[in-house]
This record gives structure tokens, sequence and C-alpha cells, in this order.
């Protein structure tokens, strides 16, 4: 078993990318964001306390999402794709001693880069299929559904992430900013790290993440 990862900013095309290769190398994923609007939306303890930190672009404590993380990998046999997981370097800190301590391998370590002057549109025209075991996602302008606020793929409505307004996207970006780049020195120095060019459309994008992990998943 193995564990991937997706590094990059809020609306860089993480989760877009993470629905196509856990389809194309049978990866299982794993986005702390979905995990954390579930428990959001059955109003579990956690969900009751993270629902108001979400929705204003704040991170959620180390603690919690490192818990949430590891009990769903306890028991786990195939290979893993995060997305959203780590944040910051507590929470890299702390994987990297649960592999060790699980003997789990640690895959690739990939960065999607985008400005940060694109972003901002990206996460506010952002629009996803309310279908939590659908998810897929849309853009007003770049990705349009075929019907107006319905999912092309399960018929599904839209919605509008409550996190995905102008308000909280720069709170995201002020978490983003502070956490990153301590987080992603942690792995840039080891032989797992990539990058790769996020300012693309998605399938270009993809056929960059198909070369790497082809070579490495
Ligand atoms: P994005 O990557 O576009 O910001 P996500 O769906 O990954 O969106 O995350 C949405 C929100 O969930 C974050 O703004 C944060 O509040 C919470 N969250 C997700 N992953 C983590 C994490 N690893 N640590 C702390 N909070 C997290």
């Amino acid at each position: 078993m193995r564990v991937h990862i997706l590094l990059g900013a809020p609306g860089c095309g993480k989760g877009t990318a993470a629905k196509q290769l856990v389809q194309q190398f049978a990866l299982i994923h794993l986005s702390t964001g979905d995990i954390l609007r579930d428990a959001v939306s059955k109003g579990t303890e956690i969900g009751l306390r993270a629902k108001a930190i979400m929705a204003a672009g704040k991170l959620v404590d180390d603690d919690t999402v490192n818990g949430l993380v590891f009990a769903r990998l306890q028991g786990e046999t195939g290979n893993v794709l995060f997305d959203g997981y780590p944040r910051t370097l507590q929470q890299a800190e702390a994987l990297g001693d649960f592999l060790s301590s699980q003997g789990i391998e640690l895959g690739l370590v990939v960065d999607i880069e985008v400005p940060e002057s694109v972003l901002e549109a990206r996460v506010v025209g952002r629009r996803v299929c309310s279908n939590a075991d659908c998810g897929a996602i849309y853009h007003l302008q770049s990705m349009p559904p075929k019907v107006e606020g319905v999912c092309d793929k399960c018929g599904s409505s839209l919605k509008h992430r409550a996190d995905d307004t102008s308000e909280a996207f720069n709170s995201r970006m002020v978490e983003f900013n502070k956490t990153f780049q301590p987080m992603a020195g942690f792995y840039k120095a080891g032989t797992q790290y990539r990058n790769v060019d996020g300012n693309r459309k998605p399938d270009q994008v993809f056929e960059s993440l198909i070369q790497i992990f082809k070579e490495h998943a």
C-alpha cells in the first residue's frame, strides 16, 4: 500500500484532477474537504465544530483532521490519493510518523501550481454536484453543465459551496499562504516531489499527471 499526495492552493484543480486520477489508476480518493463536509451535513460532533470554521475559510485544527485521516487509513489496503491533506507542517509530520508506524510507503507528492491571480475566479464560479456520491465539479464559464444547475453525470442539482465566496476565498488564501510553504518544504527535498503547471485546461493538466503517475504510481 502507498499513499500519494496532491498539493496546491484552493481552486488549483486538485479535486478535479483527483477524480480523474483515481479512475485511471484505481486509487482510493481521500479528500479531507469531502470528509469534513460529510461530517457537517450529517451533523456529527466534528461536523458541528467544523461548520463555521470551514464556511469562514479557516483551517480545522490539526488533531481533528489527522484523527479523521488516520481512522480512514486503518484497514485500508489499496493505494490512496490525498486531496487537501496534509495542509500544515504539523499534518505532514504527523502523517509521516503514522505511515512509518504502519509500514505504509509514501508515493508521489504532486504540487499543482496556479498563479494566485486566477484562483478567485475559479473558486467563485465553481459549482459542485449536491449528490456526495457523485461530487462532479463544474465552472459557470469554463466547464458549464449542459443544463443550468443540473449535474450532467447524475442529474442532481448543483450547489455553490459555502466557502466558494470571494470573502471566504480571501481568508482561505491567507491560511494557504501561511501554511503552504513550510508544509511543501517538508516534501520538496524528497525524491517523491513533482510539480505541474495547473494554469491550463483540465485535460492538459490531467495529461501531465498521467505521465507522472504512469511512471511512479
Ligand atoms: P480547497 O482545497 O479548495 O480549499 P477543500 O474541499 O480541500 O477545498 O477544503 C475545504 C475546507 O475544509 C478548508 O477550507 C478547511 O476549512 C477544511 N479542510 C480541508 N482539509 C483540511 C486540512 N487538511 N486541514 C485543515 N482543514 C481542512
